[in-house]
């Protein structure tokens, strides 16, 4: 257990850490891709600009200045005739607010940038930001109607590509920086693009790295369950293994005790002269005896399978007549406790079948019926064709088996009550058996079965 928890805590380490390096990695490409992407639009928008100014004489903005300048005259003498601060802060918001919605208004130059864009080949689907970073309002005095405080001035001297602190944290592109200035008003404002695609484009760039790192991530994560998942077989197995000997055990010590307590019986004085009772006592060592060969055959025959191929000494045989002996002989032996019903007419169905290995299947199913039962065992055969096939169905009405345990009991040595409990002896290897059989013969055996109500097994067999 301590070995296994080891290995899952090891395994989930290494596929975090290997989560981490990948997320790690991603993020500086992320980064990377995102600066390059500003990178490239800044320089394109410099060349937009370059392109733009050769073209047209002016910078795009003159519609909007004659708005803005007209609306001065009016806004100055207003803002100069007001002594209230309170009113003149609103009023300076208005102000503020006009500029900003007059110049934001401008549509030529993105016009003139967005087919640039497009013409080289590039994104276009761009908004324009215009951020204020100064005014002023000139009349007898100036007065400064907003001044943003990350502006800096010597930025204007530098065309730098970084916009104003207040904007760092969005994915805008600085394009240019411009100053408009007549006898009223002085206005300094920054021109960004901003591209509301933009983590879908530098996403798409990314796929191919996204792509193969998942994978790396999707196929350590199997290597690591498949590893696992062999680790809890090999554990079930060892279990079931540790089961079987001491069953094993307990199923060969009970023959083995009676023979000695036998023997010593035999060695009494007062039973040497009784010739009944030395009968009786040799009667019981042979039947224990046989029961012992029996067990160490199974024991054997199973090893012997592990090592060779199942060898069938097949004839062509009624299977309904086959079935009859082996129902008879079943109730006169060990099954004579249980109500057996024959459901079936099978005379007649033709199959290849090792009789004596069929034998086995059936008794097993039949003993397996009367064996886990808490009450009178009742016992329904059935027996039909379909196609190819005839399906036999032995459905008892005993303790039944859980969902779970109906997955893992063709399994070799797996019993539902698994440890050392002999409430019902066993070695776990006779369904294993009926399994090996009916493959071995073509066919295959299934299981339905509910808890307290009883089970049913079906063998399909090809007909001949
Ligand atoms: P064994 O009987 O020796 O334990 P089997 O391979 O015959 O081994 O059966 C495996 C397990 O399946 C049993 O331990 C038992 O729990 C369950 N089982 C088999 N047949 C029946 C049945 N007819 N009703 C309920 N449980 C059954």
């Amino acid at each position: 257990m301590k070995n296994k928890n080891t290995v899952l805590l090891l395994g989930v380490a290494s596929i975090l850490i290997l989560i981490s390096v990948q997320v790690f990695i991603i993020i500086g490409i992320w980064k990377q891709k995102n600066e390059a992407f500003t990178l490239k639009y800044t320089v394109l928008s410099k060349d937009a600009l370059t392109y733009i100014s050769r073209r047209m004489p002016s910078d795009g903005f003159d519609t909007v200045r004659l708005l803005l300048s007209s609306y001065s005259v009016k806004a100055n003498k207003e803002l100069h005739s007001i002594t209230d601060p309170s009113a003149l802060a609103e009023k300076k918001s208005d102000v503020l607010t006009y500029f900003n919605k007059v110049i934001s208004q401008e549509q030529y130059l993105s016009g003139m940038l967005a087919s640039f864009f497009e013409r080289a080949g590039f994104d276009n689907k761009f908004k324009v930001q215009i951020v204020i970073n100064s005014l002023e309002m000139i009349d007898q005095d100036t007065i400064v109607v907003y001044r943003n405080s990350d502006f800096n001035f010597r930025r204007m001297q530098t065309t730098t590509t970084k916009p104003g602190n207040a904007f760092k944290k969005r994915p805008m592109i600085f394009v240019n920086w411009y100053a408009s200035e007549d006898n009223n008003y002085r206005l300094l404002f920054d021109y960004y693009i901003d591209f509301s695609d933009r983590n879908k484009l530098i996403l798409k760039e990314m796929s191919g790295s996204l792509g193969l790192s998942n994978l790396s991530i999707i196929l350590v994560g199997i290597m690591f369950m498949i590893t696992y998942r062999n680790l809890q077989e090999e554990r079930r197995l060892s279990n079931l293994k540790t089961d079987f000997i001491n069953n094993m055990t307990h199923e060969l010590k009970t023959p083995l005790s009676t023979i000695t307590v036998a023997g010593k019986t035999l060695e009494m004085p007062q039973i040497r002269g009784d010739d009944s009772k030395i009968l009786e006592t040799a009667k019981l060592i042979g039947k224990q005896s046989v029961h012992l060969n029996q067990l160490i055959n199974m024991i054997l025959e199973i090893s012997m399978w592990e090592r060779t191929q199942f060898q069938l000494d097949k004839k062509k045989v009624d299977i309904g007549e086959v079935m009859n002996d082996i129902v008879d002989s079943f109730k006169n032996g060990g099954g004579n406790s249980a109500l057996i019903t024959k459901k079936y007419d099978l005379t007649g169905t033709q199959v290849d079948l090792d009789v004596v290995y069929f034998t086995t299947l059936l008794n097993n199913l039949l003993s397996n019926a009367v064996k886990y039962s808490d009450k009178e065992p009742e016992i329904d055969i059935e027996g039909f064709t379909t196609d190819n096939t005839v399906c036999i169905r032995v459905t008892d009405n005993g303790i039944g088996i859980s969902k779970i345990d109906q997955k893992h009991i063709f399994d070799k040595f797996y019993r539902a009550t698994t440890g050392n409990i002999h409430k019902f002896k066993g070695l776990g290897l006779g369904l294993y058996y009926v399994k090996k059989i009916a493959e071995a013969h073509g066919g295959d055996v299934t299981v339905s079965s509910r808890i307290g109500k009883g089970s049913t097994f079906t063998v399909t067999l090809p007909t001949a």
